[in-house]
């Protein structure tokens, strides 16, 4: 079955952020596989922070994968800074909670 088939469903262009985002999917029941960090840990030429990370996903829960990716990249899971009072704020809310000041893109 294709849907069973293991498809990259994102490219992170670094070992934390895709270790950010393999979290986030397992959190949601998604099961992951990295590829590209090993290779290149045993390689020994880059930094792991350089090295760009493949997150594999069955095609199955490819599409909700894609959801929760896109919310990361929208931010949606990272604290923010209010761009009108400074203070932080958690990835959730759309408001400052300090001031009211609506979330800057
Ligand atoms: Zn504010």
């Amino acid at each position: 079955m294709a849907n069973q088939q293991w498809q990259c469903a994102y490219s992170a262009g670094n070992s934390l952020e895709a270790h950010s985002l393999k979290g986030l999917l397992e959190n949601t029941g998604i099961s992951v596989r990295l590829t590209g960090e090993a290779l290149a840990a045993a390689a020994g030429e880059l930094p792991m922070s350089v090295v760009e990370v493949q997150l594999w996903v069955t095609g199955m829960q490819r599409q909700q994968a894609l959801v929760v990716i896109d919310g990361y990249l929208r931010n949606d899971y990272r604290d923010w800074y209010c761009g009108c009072c400074g203070e932080v704020n958690q990835g959730q809310f759309e408001l400052c909670w300090q001031c009211q000041h609506d979330r800057d893109e």
